[in-house]
C-alpha cells in the first residue's frame, strides 16, 4: 500500500485546538506514516509548532515532524529550536527557506534552504530525517526552471533524504519533474504533496501564489456549480482521487496531503481511493 502522511497547521486559539484534535482522531485511522505542522517563516508560529508537535506525537501518538523555515532566523535560533525538537524525541524535518512576511526585514543568518540541510548535517549529523520542498511546475522566483532544478539538487546533495512537492493538479508536470531530476542525479524519494479541494475560491488564491496551475477545464466546472457546495466537493474529491490514482500507477513512492487542519475533504479523496 503507498504510504500516506498528513500535513497540519498549528492552531493559535482553543477552538482551533478542537477541531485540530477532532481532525488528527479521524485521520488516524488511515495509519500515517508520519504526521508534519508547519512553521510561520520569520518565527510567527514559533511556539504554536513546537506545542503543535508535542500534542500529535504525545496525545495521538502520531510520529511527527515540525517544519523548520530558516529565513528570518538567526543561526542561534534554529539551532535552539533543533535542540528543542531533539529532545522532544522528533527524528523527522521539514527544512525550507520559507517566504519572510512583508514588513519584516531582516534576512537572517540563512539565503536558501540548502544552507538550513547543510546546518542540521553539521551540527545533528544524521540524527535527523530531512524532508525538503520541491516544485514540479517552478518555484515562482525562480529564473526557470533549469535554475530551479539545480538549486533543488544542490538541496538534496547538502543532506536531504526525501522531497515533497507543492501541490499541483497536473500529473504530468510531476511525471516530467521526477524523470528530469532523475537525469540530473537526484535519487532520493520525491513525495507529491495533494491538495485535496473544499474551498475553491480560497484555492485559486493560494494558487496563484504559489505557482499552481489549475486546469481551465476544472476551473469553468466549478464555477458551474455556482454556490452548491456539495457538488464542488464531490466533483473536488473525484478530481483529486483520479489525480492520486494516476500518481500511484506512475510510481509516486508516497503521497503527503495538506490537510488545512480539515478531515473531510482529505477523506473523501482516501474513501474514493478505497
Ligand atoms: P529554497 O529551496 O531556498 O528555494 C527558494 C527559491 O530560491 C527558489 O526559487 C530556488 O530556485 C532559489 N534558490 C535556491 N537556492 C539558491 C541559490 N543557492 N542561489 C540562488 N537561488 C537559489 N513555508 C513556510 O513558511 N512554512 C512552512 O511550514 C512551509 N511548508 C512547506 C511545505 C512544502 C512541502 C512546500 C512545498 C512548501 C512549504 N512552504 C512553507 C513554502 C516555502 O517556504 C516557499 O515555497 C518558499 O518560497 C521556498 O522555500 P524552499 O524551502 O523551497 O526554498
Amino acid at each position: 500500500m503507498t504510504p500516506i502522511s498528513f500535513e497540519f497547521y498549528p492552531p493559535k486559539n482553543d477552538d482551533q485546538r478542537a477541531q485540530l484534535a477532532r481532525t488528527a482522531k479521524r485521520l488516524k485511522r488511515y495509519r500515517p506514516e508520519y504526521v508534519s505542522c508547519t512553521f510561520g517563516a520569520g518565527g510567527s508560529t514559533l511556539s504554536y509548532t513546537g506545542e503543535t508537535i508535542r500534542a500529535l506525537s504525545r496525545e495521538h501518538r502520531f510520529d511527527a515532524a515540525p517544519h523548520l523555515s530558516c529565513v528570518g532566523g538567526t543561526r542561534a535560533e534554529i539551532a535552539a529550536l533543533l535542540q528543542d525538537y531533539r529532545d522532544a524525541g522528533c527524528h523527522r524535518i521539514v527544512a525550507l527557506r520559507g517566504d519572510l512576511p512583508s514588513g519584516m526585514g531582516h534576512p537572517g543568518d540563512f539565503r536558501h534552504a540548502t544552507d538550513l540541510v547543510a546546518f542540521i548535517r553539521a551540527e545533528h549529523g544524521d540524527h535527523f530525517h530531512i524532508e525538503v520542498a520541491c516544485y514540479p511546475e517552478v518555484h515562482p522566483q525562480a529564473e526557470d526552471a533549469i535554475i530551479d532544478l539545480r538549486h533543488f539538487k544542490a538541496k538534496v546533495d547538502a543532506g536531504a533524504d526525501g522531497a515533497i512537492t507543492q501541490y499541483f493538479y497536473n500529473a504530468d508536470a510531476y511525471f516530467r519533474f521526477v524523470e528530469d531530476a532523475r537525469a540530473a542525479g537526484v535519487e532520493v524519494p520525491i513525495v507529491p504533496g495533494i491538495m485535496p479541494i473544499s474551498n475553491f475560491s480560497q484555492l485559486r488564491r493560494f494558487s496563484e501564489g504559489c505557482g499552481a496551475e489549475i486546469p481551465r477545464w476544472l476551473r469553468k466546472r466549478m464555477a458551474a456549480h455556482g454556490d452548491d457546495v456539495d457538488s464542488i466537493r464531490a466533483l473536488g474529491a473525484d478530481f483529486v482521487a483520479e489525480l492520486c490514482r494516476r500518481l500511484i500507477e506512475g510510481g509516486a513512492p508516497a503521497l503527503h496531503f495538506y490537510t488545512l487542519n480539515l478531515s473531510r475533504p482529505t477523506t473523501s479523496v482516501l474513501e474514493r481511493l478505497g
